[in-house]
């Protein structure tokens, strides 16, 4: 079974294409959701960010968000802390996952893979590209973050073209081509590289 990442900078539409993928009975990692939730069960987790960023991080035995939140916007080394006590766990995490998983691929979607060493652990990459506009557009339709948050969180995300560049395959989410054709296209492809 071949393991595949899925990947693109906030609004690109990695869950919108996963979401196709779930269709089609490829298994899906939310490499986001899974991270919440390690940040709440994982005792070596809980450990490290209780050490690292004081007892605060968690409120009633809970992981206070918007406490780390606050801890580590606009502080690159803290959240490079942050990123270094969650990753591996979470890396870990998803090798296991794909050891459970049954047929041809089965698909990490995370935003990060590059920046966090992950692809090592991955056969091949998709990355999902939409122009920077849209993605904006895209972002403040779906709500809760404005403009300058959204804008501030694509500055310190990893350029775009770079990890398209860095990505086997590049599904063009600009509105233009059919997302669903190129899905159906790129599993026949991975089916066939599974030798399915
Ligand atoms: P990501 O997971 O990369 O942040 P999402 O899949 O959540 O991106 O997409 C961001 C927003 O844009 C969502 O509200 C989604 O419904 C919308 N969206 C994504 N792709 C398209 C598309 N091709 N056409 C219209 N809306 C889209």
């Amino acid at each position: 079974m071949l393991r595949i990442g899925l990947t693109g900078g906030i609004g690109s539409g990695k869950t919108t294409i996963a979401n196709i993928f779930l269709t089609l009975g490829i298994a899906v990692y939310d490499a986001d959701t899974a991270a919440r939730q390690l940040m709440n069960a994982n005792q070596q987790i809980r450990q490290q960010l209780t050490e690292r960023f004081g007892a605060a991080t968690y409120k009633h035995g809970k992981l206070d968000r918007a406490y780390l939140a606050s801890k580590v916007f606009d502080n690159a080394a803290l959240l490079a802390e942050l990123n270094a006590i969650i990753h591996p766990v979470t890396i870990q995490d998803s090798i296991s996952w794909f050891t459970r998983q049954q047929g041809p691929y089965a698909i990490k979607e995370a935003a990060l893979i590059f920046e966090s060493g992950s692809e090592k652990h991955l056969d091949y990459t998709i990355g999902v590209w939409a122009d920077k506009e849209l993605r904006i557009e895209r972002v403040l339709q779906r709500g809760g973050l404005d403009r300058e948050a959204v804008i501030a969180r694509m500055d310190k995300q990893m350029d775009e073209a770079e990890k398209m560049k860095r990505c086997n395959f590049v599904i063009d989410n600009n509105g233009k081509t059919s997302v669903i054709m190129q899905v159906l296209e790129l599993h026949e492809h991975l089916k066939s590289l599974a030798g399915r």
